[in-house]
């Protein structure tokens, strides 16, 4: 019997899980397994607005691909992947090409700009090592230029963090702790810098616990930030961005924005031709593309209908995970032929949102927690991630253990 080829597309979370998962329980004999990736490495995109701060080194957030995958049973391609074929059962990448039986496709989020004019050109989003890089250089050159300056403009030490949703939240709560440090180092009076956060809705954090939300913000506007609720940024430029409350137009002069107001799923979906919410796939109760039995989706590429709700859950690491756990042993069924399909059922344990390292808010397993406690519950959550992809030895290398 032929062995069947499985391809994962993204070594992301789900991409990941999917793979370390399959590894375990198929053999050498029964399947080859590529596992497809434009790096060598893995990063832990929950961690990457620290990087973008500079709170954490960006190498921290990263670990090579080989140190969790058995090279005996997957091979490894590092390359960018460009479309999918469906009907020829084939990946074009920027290298070459490959077969599948089975694909996965674990190929993550991008930034969303919903074609806001200027976000592209001069917004930073925090969205792989590559951009949480770029931002925290970035704003490490408009502070060492301000002072090179000879007519000093005080608008490259402003920072504007688009949205107020979890992502723009966990990155001032690193920001606003780095500040001090980074005054510090190029000779800066902290009270000309100013960081802004401009939030579309009516309130931070839309639709979550709302004392925890004012507890949140307290604590941000505490250490300096700036909250522009119910106004949204209408363009970015050069110099800054335009916001709009009701009628009311302003310009925001600014050396940095970062946009942290959107997200969707990758662009090679919806290039490849599947039915899709920007590049989310509505798959059915296996996580398989409908009407294409062979594909799988996991992670942000996925979209899951919430039945309670009826709206589609949020793309977080913690359903990619669930999902590559579930991807493969459904793929294990297939592959050997032998027992059945089963559903996707999500087992949402709970939301933590980190205020830097010593400060969080959270509801886990429905009970509120904030401050010191949650913030020791968001590393636990941080090394357990590590632990389900590679167990107690990535968790010692890469693990979260200095908790206050
Ligand atoms: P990703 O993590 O995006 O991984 C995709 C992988 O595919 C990457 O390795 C990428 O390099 C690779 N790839 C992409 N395109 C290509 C291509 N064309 N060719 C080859 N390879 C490609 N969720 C939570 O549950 N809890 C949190 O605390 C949390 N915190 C977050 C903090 C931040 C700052 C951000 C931005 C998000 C956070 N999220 C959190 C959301 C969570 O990170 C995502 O839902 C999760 O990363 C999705 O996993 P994924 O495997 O689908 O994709
Ligand atoms: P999001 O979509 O959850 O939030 C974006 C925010 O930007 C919203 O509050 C929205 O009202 C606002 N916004 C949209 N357009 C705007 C505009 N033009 N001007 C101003 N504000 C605007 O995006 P996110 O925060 O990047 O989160 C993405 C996903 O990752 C979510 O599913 C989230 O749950 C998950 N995540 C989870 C955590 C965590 O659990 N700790 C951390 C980060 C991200």
């Amino acid at each position: 019997l032929k062995k069947p080829n499985v391809v994962i597309l993204g070594a992301g979370y789900g991409g990941l899980m999917t793979t370390v998962r399959l590894q375990k329980l198929v053999g050498m004999n029964e399947a080859n397994i590529t596992l497809v990736n434009k790096n060598d490495y893995h990063y832990e995109t929950t961690w990457l607005h620290e990087a973008s701060a500079g709170t954490l080194h960006h190498d921290r957030v990263r670990y090579p691909i080989s140190d969790v995958i058995d090279r005996n049973k997957v091979n490894f391609v590092k390359d960018t992947v460009v479309k999918i074929l469906p009907d020829e059962k084939k990946v074009l990448m920027e290298n070459g090409e490959i077969a599948y039986d089975y694909l996965v496709i674990a190929l993550g989020f991008e930034s969303e700009t919903f074609g806001i004019k200027g976000l592209k050109e001069y917004a930073f989003s925090i969205s792989n090592v590559n951009a949480a890089r770029q931002i925290r250089e970035h704003i490490e050159y408009q502070f060492a230029t301000y002072n090179t300056e000879e007519e000093k403009r005080e608008e490259r030490l402003t920072i504007v963090v688009g949205g107020a949703g979890f992502t723009g939240i966990e990155f001032l709560g690193e920001l606003v702790n780095r500040l001090p440090q980074l005054c510090r180092e190029y000779d800066i009076d902290p009270h000309k810098v100013r960081v802004i956060c401009v939030e579309a809705a009516p309130t931070a954090l839309p639709g979550f616990d709302p004392e925890l939300v004012e507890y949140a913000v307290g604590q941000l506007e505490r250490k300096g930030v700036e909250f522009k609720i119910g106004t949204a940024i209408k363009e970015c430029t050069p110099d800054g961005i335009i916001v709009a409350k009701g009628d009311d137009v302003e310009e925001i002069k600014a050396g940095t924005v970062v946009w942290a107001a959107g997200v969707r799923g990758s662009r090679v979906v919806d290039e490849s031709g599947f039915e899709a919410m920007r590049g989310r796939i509505k798959v059915d109760p296996f996580l398989r593309v409908p009407g294409r039995e062979d594909i799988f989706v996991v992670g942000d590429c996925s979209l899951v209908i919430n039945e309670e709700t009826n709206r589609p859950y949020p793309p977080t690491a913690q359903i990619a995970m669930q999902e590559g756990e579930l991807c493969a042993k459904n793929l294990a069924v297939l592959i050997r032929q032998q027992g059945e399909l089963q559903p996707f059922r999500p087992d949402i344990k709970g939301t933590v949102c980190s205020l830097g390292h010593d400060d969080a808010i959270g509801v886990v397993f429905g009970k509120k927690l904030w401050g010191a406690k949650a913030s020791f519950m968001k590393k636990m959550i941080d090394n357990r991630a590590l632990y389900l992809i590679g167990g107690a030895s990535l968790v010692m290398k890469k693990g979260k253990f200095k908790f206050f």
